[in-house]
C-alpha cells in the first residue's frame, strides 16, 4: 500500500494565506461588511495585507463560490457568507443590513418571468426602509 500523502481530503479548494484570512472575517460576521470593513478586519490578522490584496481575494472567493456579493448600483457591494438563497432588508439611514427568507418569492419569480417572457433562475428581493433602530414611528 502506497502511502497516502499528507493533503487534506476536503471540498474547499486550498486557500492562500491572505484568502483564508479574507474569508475568515466573512464567515465570523453575520452583518454582510463592505470591502473596508473586511479590509479593517483582515489587517488585523494579517498586518501586512493590502486593500488590493483584500479585494482580489473577495473577487477570488466570489467566483469559487465561497462567499456572495450583494451589489447597489450607488454604494459599495456588500458580502455575505450565506451563499444560498434568501432575502435582504437593507436601512436606508444607517446601512444596516439583514437576512430574511421569504417563501412567497418562488411565485413571485413565476409571475415575474411570466410578465418579462424571461426564463428565470433566481431571484433575490431586497427590501428598502428603515430598521428598528432607525424608524421614527414610536
Ligand atoms: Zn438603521
Ligand atoms: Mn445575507
Amino acid at each position: 500500500m502506497k502511502e497516502a500523502k499528507e493533503t487534506k481530503q476536503n471540498s474547499e479548494p486550498k486557500l492562500t494565506r491572505q484568502r483564508e484570512a479574507v474569508f475568515q472575517v466573512i464567515l465570523e460576521r453575520d452583518d454582510h461588511p463592505t470591502a473596508s470593513d473586511i479590509f479593517e478586519a483582515a489587517r488585523q490578522r494579517l498586518p501586512g495585507i493590502s486593500y488590493a490584496t483584500v479585494y482580489n481575494s473577495l473577487r477570488y472567493l466570489k467566483e469559487a463560490g465561497l462567499v456572495l456579493e450583494i451589489s447597489f448600483g450607488d454604494s459599495a457591494s456588500r458580502y455575505d457568507r450565506e451563499t444560498g438563497r434568501h432575502d435582504h432588508a437593507i436601512c436606508n439611514c444607517c446601512g444596516k443590513l439583514v437576512d430574511f427568507d421569504l417563501p412567497e418569492a418562488a411565485k413571485l419569480m413565476q409571475a415575474a418571468a411570466q410578465k418579462s417572457h424571461f426564463k428565470a433562475q433566481s431571484v433575490h428581493l431586497t427590501l428598502r426602509g428603515h430598521c428598528p433602530d432607525c424608524r421614527d414611528d414610536s
